[in-house]
């Protein structure tokens, strides 16, 4: 029999914690299970990623709830995966949902395929999955970037760029200078690659850095409200991914395998990253994608349920 994957042993129930970052935004994070953002506006409420199932979805709803009794008007999407957007259906049933056009070609794409692997993979962060009725569509798309006013309150909704996804968008606060980043930025936690695209993620991680936010809601891990917090984010992002493709590419130009450039990253990274919570998760899926890019494939290989197990034989056993 296959070994499990690392997650599905993953069973440790973690704490939410509610906190306020400026007058009118909130971060929801959980120890490094992914984070929702919450932006307060003069006549409804702004969702950054919805949580894994509409379930889950009314502990994000009782605790803003507990802040404000206006509508929830809008959802925004950081990006495609499932742990991020499958709980939309436990809002409002007339909620906008708001997606980069790229984003939503991903979800044409590959999102039926990622559903079904990311609960495989990590049947923790689906609770009640009974209750996610399908695939969730975006109601309004953009290209590039668009601007939303809650009433006096300006929200920027920017395509960052290609980093973790083709597709990853951010929400901004130009005035308060706080930042959701969706899985661009993580803290404590190891970025999950298999979607990513390591050549242009560092670039696209200056981008929003040079927005100058003076607080950031990770996608994984503990708000960034410091300095010294947003500089070890940004960081310890950047210097991951450097290190994870520096040794895919030095592989594939020495001609070794895919397990042999796994076991080397292993071996190699596991000292500096290994206390990030998901790196056992995250290893085999992220050396796979650097392995093919450093091999020239642009576009990351679709996973499947069925793919993943293959992987997971292959590498970690
Ligand atoms: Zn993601």
């Amino acid at each position: 029999m296959a070994k499990a994957f690392a997650s599905q042993a993953d069973l440790e129930v973690k704490k939410v914690t509610w906190t306020k970052l400026s007058e009118n935004a909130y971060a929801y994070t959980a120890e490094g299970d992914p984070n929702s953002g919450v932006i307060i506006g003069d006549d409804g409420v702004l969702i950054v990623d919805t949580t894994a199932t509409p379930a889950m979805a009314q502990d994000l709803i009782a605790k803003i709830r507990s802040v404000t009794d206006k509508p929830i008007k809008y959802v925004v999407l950081s990006h495609y995966h499932a742990v991020r957007v499958l709980g939309v259906a436990g809002y409002e049933e007339r909620i906008n949902v708001i997606a980069s056009d790229v984003t939503r070609g991903m979800i044409v794409e590959r999102g039926q395929q990622d559903m079904e692997s990311e609960i495989q993979r990590f049947p923790r962060l689906f609770q009640a999955r009974e209750t996610i009725p399908g695939l969730t569509w975006p109601t309004l798309t953009f290209h590039g970037e668009m601007t939303l006013w809650l009433g006096s309150r300006e929200v920027r909704i920017i395509h960052a760029g290609r980093g973790h996804t083709r597709g990853d968008t951010v929400a901004w606060l130009p005035k308060e200078r706080v930042l959701f980043s969706g899985d661009l930025v993580e803290y404590g936690a190891t970025p999950y690659c298999g979607d990513a695209h390591y050549t242009d993620w560092p670039g696209t991680l200056d981008r929003i850095e040079a927005l100058g936010a003076t607080a950031i809601v990770p996608g994984r891990g503990d708000p960034l409200a410091t300095p010294d917090q947003i500089r070890k984010g940004l960081g310890g992002t950047r210097g991951f991914l450097q290190d994870l493709f520096g040794i895919a590419r030095e592989g594939v130009a020495a001609g070794h395998d895919l397990k042999t450039v796994y076991d080397r990253a292993l071996r190699e990274m596991r000292p500096k990253y290994g206390h990030w919570v998901i790196f056992e998760h995250c290893m085999p899926f992220d050396v796979s994608r650097a392995y093919d890019e450093a091999k020239g494939i642009d576009n990351p290989r679709i996973w499947t349920a069925e793919r993943d197990i293959e992987m997971w034989r292959a590498l970690a056993n």
